[in-house]
């Protein structure tokens, strides 16, 4: 993780990322729902951003279960003010997103008047759902892909 860090730290949002703030500045209600846990979004300067995989720049405190925004790294692995360790605030394999993030994607999903899909396979819940939530509540939805998806 203090590699991927590193690495994501040296990056910059690109055109996509700045595209999307300059959409969200349209609209009174913008969210930005993504899969992504490189924090590019935000860095970008998007203001609501739900990450349902969370961030990696983040830690959580295993017997806390405190969510720290931001981790410094002086230690491997980084530790809590508790005195344990934190683990990545990012969802693995095999686990679900933090509920609260996905309600309020869900509720977002479901009271949109335009869900716009961007770059995704659309095969991993929970985001694979969101824009078929969209569409039973008969918000638009835009897809934007390379690939057909299913
Ligand atoms: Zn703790």
């Amino acid at each position: 993780m203090k590699w991927r860090r590193a690495l994501v730290s040296r990056c910059e949002p690109n055109a996509a990322h700045l595209m999307l703030v300059e959409i969200g500045s349209y609209f009174d209600y913008f969210w930005l729902i993504t899969q992504n846990v490189d924090g590019l979004h935000t860095r970008a300067g998007s203001k609501q951003v739900l990450e349902l995989h969370g961030n990696m720049r983040g830690g959580r405190c295993l017997r806390d279960g405190v969510d720290l925004p931001q981790t410094p790294l002086a230690s491997l692995p980084p530790y809590h003010s508790c005195g344990t360790a934190l683990r990545p605030h990012v969802v693995q394999f095999g686990e679900t997103s933090e509920s609260a993030t996905i309600t309020a994607a869900i509720t977002a999903s479901a009271h949109a008047d335009l869900f716009i899909v961007i770059a995704t396979s659309a095969v991993v819940s929970p985001a694979r759902d969101l824009p078929l939530i969209a569409l039973k509540n008969g918000v638009t939805v835009i897809e934007i892909n390379r690939d057909p998806t299913p």
